[in-house]
């Protein structure tokens, strides 16, 4: 029922040119770089994902998470895309953005099984 909720979730893509990224999921929107983009279903899905995510932890408590990720493998890597890379939002986004049905068959808090160490290979 949850899950029906979530994927049901309504979003609107909004085109900024000085975006950092390709892509951005601020609930409720997915932010692109391009008009171009809006039409990427890879980079879609895995802003879709990130909106599922922040959804089900009420929003706020994600972003808190999500930095605290960073920093934590900023301290240990040492390396600023391999700490935004092993944030747990991002190993799951990444590793399932390339299934198109993903979002239908997805647990809620699946991120979690992304905690483990490596846990990208595991899909
Ligand atoms: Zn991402």
């Amino acid at each position: 029922m949850r899950r029906k909720l979530l994927n049901r979730m309504k979003y609107q893509i909004i085109i900024i040119p000085f975006l950092p990224a390709l892509g951005m999921a601020l609930f409720p929107f997915i932010l692109v770089k391009t008009n171009a983009l809006k039409n990427n279903y890879q980079v879609i899905l895995h802003e879709k994902i990130h909106l599922t995510q922040q959804g089900e932890m009420l929003i706020l408590p994600f972003y808190i998470v999500y930095l605290f990720h960073y920093l934590i493998n900023l301290i240990r890597f040492k390396n600023h895309t391999k700490a935004y890379l092993n944030i747990v939002f991002e190993k799951e986004a990444y590793a399932m953005d390339k299934y198109p049905d993903y979002l239908q068959q997805r647990r809620f808090w699946a991120w979690r099984e992304f905690l483990a160490p490596n846990s990208s290979k595991r899909f």
